[in-house]
């Protein structure tokens, strides 16, 4: 008898448009198109968006109307209610629930695991936290520790210990440089293309 199935997917970037970059559109405000790329120390990037934010006055209201009107990628809603017919879903996500609330209201409020923000009585984002370090890869050990087959996908640096850590793991529009380093993980570029992925390993209908 087959184990049951669970996928993992990574939320910006599989699922819907990078935040950040985004909110910077939106906003108009150039400064906080700054990644990980351009300033790797996660908690120094996060604390001069912060401090962005406090300078423009922008509340955590402002940044979810701004989220909100982004949307699921094309194709996205779609994806997960036929993967949601056949086994488990989870999104293992390094973003924010505040953040990520007006998107997962569009696409039927899947699970999600992600982070919080500490906001104060007049929605001024205070502070963040990270509910654990390499919460990604820990999610899939701990679901074949319950004898689920897992299966993930995701698109950046932080998801390759989870694709490593699943049964089977897949890049979705990774950037060009990614796959060269990491050539064990089969590349996809369309729903339909990851679909057939998860049909084949997962024995699905
Ligand atoms: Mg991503």
């Amino acid at each position: 008898m087959q184990k049951p199935v669970i996928v993992c997917l990574d939320l910006e970037g599989v699922l819907v448009p990078e935040i950040w970059i985004n909110v910077a559109l939106k906003t108009g405000i150039e400064e906080l198109k700054v990644t990980t790329r351009e300033m790797p120390d996660y908690d120094k990037l996060m604390k001069q968006r912060l401090a962005i934010l406090d300078r423009n006055q922008l509340k955590i209201a402002d940044i979810q109307e701004v989220i909100g009107k982004m949307g699921p990628l094309e194709g996205a809603m779609e994806f997960v209610q036929w993967l949601r017919e056949r086994c488990q879903v989870v999104i293992l996500s390094d973003t924010f629930y505040q953040f990520a609330l007006p998107l997962m209201r569009q696409l039927s409020f899947p699970t999600i695991f992600c982070n919080q923000l500490e906001i104060d009585g007049t929605g001024r984002i205070v502070n963040y936290h990270m509910r654990m370090q390499n919460q990604k890869k820990h999610s899939v050990a701990a679901f074949k520790s319950l004898n689920f087959f897992t299966m993930a996908a995701g698109d950046a640096y932080n998801d390759t210990a989870m694709l490593g850590e699943a049964d089977v793991g897949y890049f979705f529009r990774p950037p060009d440089h990614l796959p060269k380093e990491f050539p064990q993980f089969p590349v996809t570029q369309t729903y339909s293309e990851l679909q057939e992925r998860f049909r084949k390993a997962g024995n699905f209908r």
